[in-house]
């Protein structure tokens, strides 16, 4: 199960310009842009403004050997699309690229060949013995994410008590 490709990109500015055009910050470039989901990352209350976008799979592929400037030019493209010409005052931009990274070598979750969850999947949570599972993959909800992490977290937790005082607890 290898980690998907994947980098994500912000761009800071003095504040958060679009809010006061009533937008949310988030966007989907679907055909031809090179982000394909953006949200607003700005602090609460708003002291500035950041936008993070992600690149996906092939797009973040064609980019694992592009400079940042190229990066930056063909992100700051499809921000002005989405966000209107406000979105050019850029202050400062931090490029991840999660590819590149010697220990993830992606993100942001494992990705399952066809038929590895069907033919394997129910092991991800099964005890051997004494040794149980709390990874975020063995999580039957929002497995590869936070959410997942803390719910398998509880669940092996839960499932631990069951095993050593022979008392079931209530399961998520
Ligand atoms: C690039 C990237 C971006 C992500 N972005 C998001 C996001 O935006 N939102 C989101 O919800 N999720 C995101 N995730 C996923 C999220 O980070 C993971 O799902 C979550 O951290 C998994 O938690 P975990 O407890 O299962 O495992 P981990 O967080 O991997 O924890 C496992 C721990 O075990 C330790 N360990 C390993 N082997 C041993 C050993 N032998 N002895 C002792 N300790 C050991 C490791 O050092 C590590 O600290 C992202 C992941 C990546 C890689």
């Amino acid at each position: 199960m290898p980690m998907g490709s994947l980098g994500k990109v912000y761009a800071i500015y003095d504040s958060p310009f679009w809010r006061e055009d009533g937008l949310s910050g988030k966007a989907m470039g679907l055909q031809g842009a090179t982000v394909q989901t953006t949200f607003d990352s700005s602090p609460e209350d708003g002291s500035f403004g950041a936008i993070i976008g992600f690149l996906e799979a092939d797009e973040m592929r064609r980019l694992d050997t592009a400079s940042e400037e190229e990066i930056q030019s063909l992100v700051l493209k499809d921000y002005v699309n989405f966000f209107g010409p406000r979105a050019r005052e850029v202050k400062e931009w931090v490029i991840q690229r999660w590819d590149n990274e010697e220990y993830s070598r992606g993100g942001h979750f494992a990705v399952s060949p066809p038929n590895t969850m069907t033919r394997f999947g129910s092991a991800l949570a099964q005890p051997v013995g004494r040794l149980f599972f709390a990874g975020t993959e063995a999580s039957p909800y929002w497995a590869g994410f936070m959410d997942g992490a803390v719910r398998a977290g509880e669940m092996a937790a839960d499932a631990v008590l069951d095993h050593e005082t022979g008392t079931v607890v209530s399961r998520l």
